[in-house]
């Protein structure tokens, strides 16, 4: 069983924040308990595991240059496809009694993934930082090619950062970035985005076919897949995830527990910006018109999470808040001067927080729940510059966690 991770201790503080004083469920809290607390379950999954041994070309190379861990002009080592090289060093941290923390992204680093950095460096002596634009996890018709690449900028964000860890501000620092290509993670098989496709792949279900996975068949498999990998190559103590991302946080713990992974999934709260857009390495896309319609999507989750904070439990009711906050936005968009502004809903969800299963009722507090939702801006109808011409949809997605009341008194008897 993987330690109570982070989700439960960082996202309770911004709820408890949000809750109006004093309201039902707080009334509720102190009914259970005055010793009430949070807590985190993540019960057994079916995982499967498919193979094959074909090959194809590698037609995605990060465009990264290449330099070796002596000459890299950062403080902090740069590894790319010299596997041997990065165990040797890991294997010196582990001599020396220090530890890893792992931070997996995709590169177009921002405020939210530095936020993760920085929990890492709070309880590690060494931060790894790997940048893969991982081709499995993207489907046959999405972004993969025009996904954000900025290699340089992201050397910048994390030399600055790592100036800022020195103790007393973080205990560790950034050690080491790991920016592989895909042969380096795909050896032998082939990094297929096809539902059906061969491939050595590692699948969490039903988890990953739910939701986001619903949407984005491949995304999950690809998701555990290349963590499985960068997990076994680094071996980090604890790994680092975002709320944002809350299903594939959900995901990576699942996996993490029933393979046995020796590392602790911490799950860091979810960076926003001032009118609470999540931020996201895709934002780029948006553009002016549509990037002020944006937070649209984290106000329906507010929306939603206000009926919880107020006392009413009703999965309907929760549901019907989100929607209804939505629709009358949409009906302000003309008088903002953002008629051709469009979105469609993907979903809203009010899921359990072991298996993101539907909520068919009530949520339960003491169980607490997961809102999220998925939303399309489309391209403007109206498009009036090149960049608005070149629009293609782009997917937001978000989350709330419904703050758990657990009674520790329950669980003394
Ligand atoms: P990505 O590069 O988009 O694959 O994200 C890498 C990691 O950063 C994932 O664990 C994400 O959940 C996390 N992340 C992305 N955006 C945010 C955000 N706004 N706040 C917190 N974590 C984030």
């Amino acid at each position: 069983m993987v330690a109570p991770s982070l989700l439960a201790k960082l996202t309770v503080k911004s709820a408890v924040l949000l809750i109006p004083s004093p309201s039902p469920l707080q009334t509720l809290r102190s009914r259970l308990g005055a010793h009430a607390r949070t807590c985190q379950f993540f019960p057994f999954q079916r995982v499967s595991i498919s193979t094959s041994t074909s090959y194809r070309p590698d037609k995605h190379r990060a465009a990264t240059p290449s330099n070796s861990p002596d000459t890299s002009p950062y403080p902090f080592r740069i590894f790319h496809d010299d596997i041997s090289s990065l165990r040797k060093y890991r294997g010196e941290i582990n001599h020396n009694g220090r530890t890893v923390g792992l931070v997996p992204t995709m590169g177009a680093l921002h405020e939210g993934h530095l936020a993760l950095i920085r929990a890492a460096a709070a309880e590690n002596s060494d931060v790894f930082v790997s940048i893969f634009v991982n081709p499995t996890q993207f489907g046959p018709t999405e972004d993969l090619a025009t996904y954000p690449r900025t290699w340089d900028d992201d050397m910048e964000k994390l030399s600055a950062l790592n100036n800022k860890l020195t103790f007393p501000n973080g205990l560790g620092r950034i050690s080491a970035v790991f920016a592989p290509g895909v042969r380096t993670m795909y050896p032998t098989l082939p990094p297929s985005s096809d539902v059906d496709g061969a491939g050595s792949f590692v699948t969490i279900t039903p988890l990953a076919n739910r939701l986001e996975g619903a949407s984005r068949p491949t995304f999950f498999r690809g998701v555990a897949t290349v963590c499985t990998k960068l997990f076994n190559i680094i071996q980090p103590e604890r790994v680092y995830f975002g709320q944002k991302d809350v299903q594939q946080s959900v995901l990576i713990n699942r996996m993490v527990q029933d393979f046995h992974i020796p590392t602790e999934v911490r799950v860091v709260a979810t960076t926003r910006e001032e009118d609470g857009l999540a931020m996201s390495s895709r934002d780029v896309y948006l553009g002016q018109r549509r990037r002020q319609v944006a937070p649209i999507l984290h106000g329906a989750l507010r929306a939603a999470e206000t009926e919880y904070d107020e006392g009413r439990l009703s999965r309907t009711e929760m549901f019907g808040a989100a929607i209804h906050f939505l629709e009358t936005e949409r009906l302000k968009l003309a008088d903002r001067g953002l008629g051709g502004v469009e979105f469609e809903l993907d979903y809203i969800s009010v899921a359990d927080m072991e298996e993101m299963n539907e909520i068919k009722d009530e949520v339960d507090p003491r169980r607490g729940a997961i809102i999220s939702g998925a939303l399309k801006m489309l391209p403007v109808k109206d498009p009036q510059t090149e960049e608005e011409r070149a629009q293609k949809p782009v997917r937001l997605i978000d989350s709330i966690i419904l703050t758990p009341v657990i009674s520790v008194n329950n669980f003394q008897h």
